[in-house]
């Protein structure tokens, strides 16, 4: 599983997170789903891929959670559209709310009972997919993220972005331009490949250099940077950041293979484009700026 409720604040936490949070509480994690416990892995650096959760034997996923079945949906969403007349059959983050990491909320992600999952009857069907829409509220931009990626074909979905433009997925989340740049009117939340240059660190900031950008003869003359100012955080949110670049580029050269259509690291980040110098773009919190592989 990639994010999990922490039960002392009822947030939900990425699986990356655990990057940073000091120390893990094993026993602190529910599911997203059903609200048993689940095993918070990989967290260490060292481990050098993403941190997630999993079931543990002792506490299997109550028979309604649809946690495990997201793996399969993903699988035929990346092919077709599996939204149906009956709506969207899996949960997914509607919403972008940042939050004192301290606060204590009323979980969202999290039914009482799974009493809200209506049979559609039709006992010769053998199926439950009655009509559910779970939407829940994300504490970074990673599981909209996500989302966008793992649902090509389902980017008409509602997302409530603060401060974005658009209403739904495809409207909130952008590419940005391959071979140019541009300057936009309108804040989304962008993305493109991460380069393969390293991050530079210097004067509390570090420069990630995108892959996409003007071109020119063959060159990218100028491309696309997202410039992180990491003033006021801890050393342990910063690492965190470059973790996942370095995990993200190992992951993309792990699945490479050949053809334009290769799995690339996305940069997805929200930040404020530099009216002077519109190739760069200013973050200044670690939760708008996140790192995933795969296609888009
Ligand atoms: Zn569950």
């Amino acid at each position: 599983m990639d994010s999990a409720i922490d039960r002392n604040t009822g947030q939900i936490i990425d699986g990356e997170q655990l990057w940073y949070i000091d120390p893990v509480d094993k026993n602190g994690y529910l599911c997203r789903g059903c609200g048993v416990q689940v095993n918070p892995v990989s967290f260490e650096l060292h481990h050098k891929v993403r941190p997630h959760f999993k079931e543990l034997p002792t506490a299997p996923h109550e028979d309604w959670c649809d946690v495990d079945g997201e793996v399969k949906l993903v699988e035929s969403a990346r092919k077709k559209s599996v939204t149906t007349k009956d709506g969207f059959p899996g949960s997914f983050p509607a919403k972008l709310h940042l939050v004192d990491e301290r606060a204590i909320i009323t979980p969202a992600g999290i039914p009482a009972s799974g009493a809200h999952r209506t049979s559609s009857g039709g006992a010769s069907s053998g199926t439950t997919t009655g009509k559910r829409h779970t939407q829940w509220t994300a504490n970074t931009i990673r599981p909209i993220c996500r989302t966008f990626m793992n649902f090509p074909h389902d980017r008409l979905l509602p997302l409530d972005v603060p401060g974005t433009y658009g209403k739904t997925y495809d409207e909130v989340v952008r590419k940005l331009a391959s071979g140019d740049i541009v300057s936009y009117p309108k804040q989304h939340i962008f993305a493109a490949p991460l380069s393969w240059s390293k991050p530079e660190d210097s004067n509390g900031k570090l420069t990630i250099k995108l892959s996409y950008g003007f071109w020119a003869n063959k060159n990218l003359a100028q491309p696309y940077r997202v410039i992180i100012d990491y003033t006021g955080w801890s050393d342990a949110k910063k690492n965190y950041v470059l973790a996942e670049f370095e995990v993200s580029r190992a992951e993309a050269v792990k699945l490479g293979k050949p053809g334009k259509s290769s799995p690339k690291a996305w940069v997805f980040f929200l930040g404020e484009q530099d009216a002077a110098n519109p190739s760069d773009f200013i973050v200044k919190d670690h939760r708008l700026i996140c790192c995933l592989t795969g296609e888009l």
